[in-house]
């Protein structure tokens, strides 16, 4: 339900169709600054009339964006990397304002999308065909084509980057793509909107439509939307998955997570413990990637002492933003009290945090929580906060068992000096992206990004190399010039 408030900071959001900013009479949602806890805009609701009017945008411009040459579509990108680079200042301000991330997190999340659009850039180096002489005078070669009108969903936790991981690939690889935001955090997508026009990019190449499950929906069911790839939760990218791919479209849904972190007794204590409390801390813990549980194998207790220490002297709202909103900031509180409840011990306790001057935004503070048991709630499932739960394990088997166990796998990492422990966990985790010695083991381009289990369904990565497959299909072509070639069974 929309705010009656008059004055807002930013004026209502309106969907991005054809090149223009278009204004609709649609429901609105309220968006807050997580910081203060105050709407700071709104948000139109869109529903399949809104899709079906991108649709017919990105089909008028699919024809001529798709056969221009990928070495010009791609000039684009050395533009609007450009541009990023230039506005960050401005852009991580609306990231830290709409997501509530510290200033030095949102920066860095613009520097990923700069990073993603560099790979982007090379796009014509690494996604050219294939040609070969299969018998005499006959050539077969394969040529990477668009899919055609393709859509993206994103999250609430990176309003600027994942938006990132899809639109300079896709888009540099001929298709035309409609953006669908998380309602949460809407503000990023319009000034992208704006950068990619600025950088040259045709009108109807690029779509924004606002809103949240409606417009989900008639995305996975619009018959002349040909891919999908999606960002947010395992429930959600589940119904994302099924939707989509029942209507015969190609899917790409990455879901949550419940990463482990393998903490051995020979691991160096300083870099350990600092390591495991930045990744489980860092934009509040509401990464994909973030350190959630940590196996603490054996005698660790001397790096756990520094972790304690390393959480304590955190400043929060300086060294930590808040969560996204009241739900979780409730939803992360409920798992604490239950996890204490039942037996664990709270070493540092993040709730009932306050920030002087912004009493009513979604603070939690660092938390980190010993002698958690696998089968408490807060071990199993995705909590999304900074919160980290400490798990005792015998030996690294013992510590891998529990991690196999989980039904996610988006990261794992272990923290040890030992080649054979760190070669032993990189084989037998079972998660998409392992780290020897790293808290947020996430791949830089051009190695694509990418999980395993219930953190993604479908093929492929969502980045990166892995990414090319997913947003192009190939022709196989087999053609023969030269008359003097022989008859044979090919013929
Ligand atoms: P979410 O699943 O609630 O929302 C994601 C998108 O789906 C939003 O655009 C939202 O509008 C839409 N949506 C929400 N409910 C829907 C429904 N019932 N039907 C159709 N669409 C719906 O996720 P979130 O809270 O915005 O983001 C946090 C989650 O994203 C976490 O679980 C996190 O682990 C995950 N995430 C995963 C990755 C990854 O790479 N695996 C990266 C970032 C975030």
């Amino acid at each position: 339900m929309a705010t009656q408030l008059l004055q807002l900071k930013y004026p209502e959001i309106r969907n991005y169709l054809g090149g223009s900013f278009v204004d609709a009479h649609l429901p609105l949602l309220d968006v807050y600054d997580p910081s203060l806890g105050s709407v700071i805009s709104r948000v139109p609701l869109s529903g399949a009339e809104e899709v079906d009017a991108a649709v017919g945008h990105a089909a008028k411009a699919l024809p001529a964006w798709s056969h221009t040459p990928i070495k010009e579509r791609v000039q684009v990108f050395y533009r609007y990397k450009t541009l990023l680079e230039r506005h960050i200042d401005e852009l991580a301000a609306l990231v830290t304002e709409e997501n509530g991330k510290i200033a030095s997190e949102a920066r860095a999340e613009v520097l990923k999308s700069a990073e993603l659009t560099e790979f982007a850039c090379s796009l014509p180096q690494i996604a050219s065909g294939e040609v070969l002489e299969v018998s005499r005078g006959v050539e077969c070669r394969i040529e990477r084509f668009p899919v055609g009108i393709v859509a993206s969903i994103a999250p609430f936790n990176f309003p600027n980057m994942v938006p990132n991981w899809s639109i300079p690939n896709a888009i540099a690889l001929g298709n035309c793509m409609i953006l669908k935001p998380s309602e949460l955090v809407p503000l990023s997508a319009g000034r992208i909107a704006e950068l990619l026009k600025e950088a040259g990019l045709p009108d109807g190449v690029f779509q924004v439509v606002h809103g949240g499950r409606d417009v989900v929906e008639a995305i996975c069911d619009h018959p002349k939307i040909a891919a999908v790839s999606f960002v947010g939760s395992t429930k959600v990218a589940k119904i994302v998955y099924r939707r989509a791919t029942s209507s015969l479209k190609r899917c790409l849904a990455l879901g949550g997570a419940k990463n482990h972190l393998i903490v051995m007794p020979d691991a160096d204590p300083e870099m350990t413990s600092s390591n495991v409390v930045a990744s489980m801390s860092g934009c509040a813990g509401q990464r994909c990637m973030a350190a959630s549980v940590m196996m603490a194998v054996a005698k660790t207790d001397h790096i756990i002492e520094r972790m304690v220490d390393h959480a304590k002297r955190m400043t929060l709202g300086h060294d930590l933003g808040p969560v996204i909103s009241a739900e979780s900031k409730a939803r992360i509180t409920r798992y604490i009290n239950e996890a204490e409840a039942a037996g664990a011990k709270v070493l540092v306790d993040g709730r009932n945090a306050r920030v002087a001057g912004r009493e009513d935004g979604f603070y939690v503070g660092p938390t980190i929580i010993d002698h958690v048991t696998p089968d408490m709630a807060i071990a199993k499932e995705e909590v999304f906060g900074p919160v980290l739960v400490i798990i005792r394990a015998k030996d690294v088997d013992d510590a891998l068992r529990v991690e196999n166990a989980s039904p996610y796998g988006n990261a794992a990492s272990v923290f040890t000096e030992s080649g054979g422990v760190a070669r032993r966990v990189m084989e037998n985790a079972s998660a998409g992206m392992v780290g020897v010695n790293v808290g947020v083991p996430v791949p830089r381009e051009p190695f694509s990004f990418g999980g395993w289990n219930e953190s993604r369904f479908g093929v492929g990565d969502i980045t990166g190399r892995g990414s090319i497959e997913f947003w192009t299909q190939s022709k196989k072509m087999t053609t023969k010039w030269n008359r003097e070639a022989g008859t044979n069974w090919m013929s």
